[in-house]
């Protein structure tokens, strides 16, 4: 099982994991979008940061209700208000005890299912939900399994940040863009591949 004592060093490894990929992330959003995820994502981590050793103290379903408030408050941008519902859902669907694998696959899935409800989205319109959504569906897999290093995540989300390539954008400021949308990378699905693949090499 995790425990929440582990919250302070995956906060740092995807606050790393975004700082260390910021221009890349940054690049693609000013390619098909306005530019601000990554320093969106980066105001987010930095008040997660701030609450690191706080957040660990508590049951899974108080810290995700905690980092779902602060993310809706600090990240701004469409990006903030999907995450932040996640989270906000995963706190509603958490027990108070520490999660195994299988628990915790049930209530990310709970998670994805609202951001589709808040975004009015689906996997297959080129955002963070087409990494998003086959990492939920793997985790839930008999595939996946703790004994498997979870590397099986890392490469289910590399690819789906690559499903985004070919897509047209049907949803957010890329969706604008129409036909001049295919080709690029989504900033959502990015960012969300480089925090899910920091996440499982600090559960591995
Ligand atoms: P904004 O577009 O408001 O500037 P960000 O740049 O922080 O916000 O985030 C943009 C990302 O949000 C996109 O790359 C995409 O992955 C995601 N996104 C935008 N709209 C939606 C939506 N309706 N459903 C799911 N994801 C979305
Ligand atoms: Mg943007
Ligand atoms: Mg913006």
């Amino acid at each position: 099982t995790y425990p929440t004592t582990l919250l302070p060093q995956l906060i740092e490894a995807v606050a790393n994991a975004i700082d260390e990929n910021a221009e890349a992330v940054a690049a693609l959003d000013q390619a098909i979008g306005d530019g601000d995820h990554v320093i969106n994502l980066q105001r987010g981590l930095a008040a997660l940061l701030a609450q690191r050793e706080e957040l660990g103290l508590l049951t899974w379903s108080a810290a995700w209700q905690k980092m779902g408030m602060t993310l809706m408050s600090t990240v701004g941008g469409a990006s903030g208000s999907l995450l932040g519902t996640l989270f906000l859902e995963m706190a509603k669907a958490a027990a108070d005890q520490a999660l195994d694998l299988k628990g915790f696959a049930v209530v990310f899935a709970q998670g994805v299912e609202a951001m589709k409800r808040r975004g009015k989205s689906e996997a297959g319109e080129k955002t963070m939900l087409d990494v998003l959504v086959p990492v939920a569906v793997y985790l839930q897999s008999d595939a996946c399994t703790a004994a498997e290093g979870l590397t099986g995540v890392q490469a289910v989300a590399i690819a789906g940040v690559e499903s985004t390539r070919a897509m047209l954008a049907t949803k957010g400021r890329a969706a604008f863009l129409a036909e001049r949308s295919v080709g690029h990378i989504d900033a959502g699905a990015k960012s969300c591949q480089l925090m899910i693949c920091a996440i499982s090499a600090v559960l591995s």
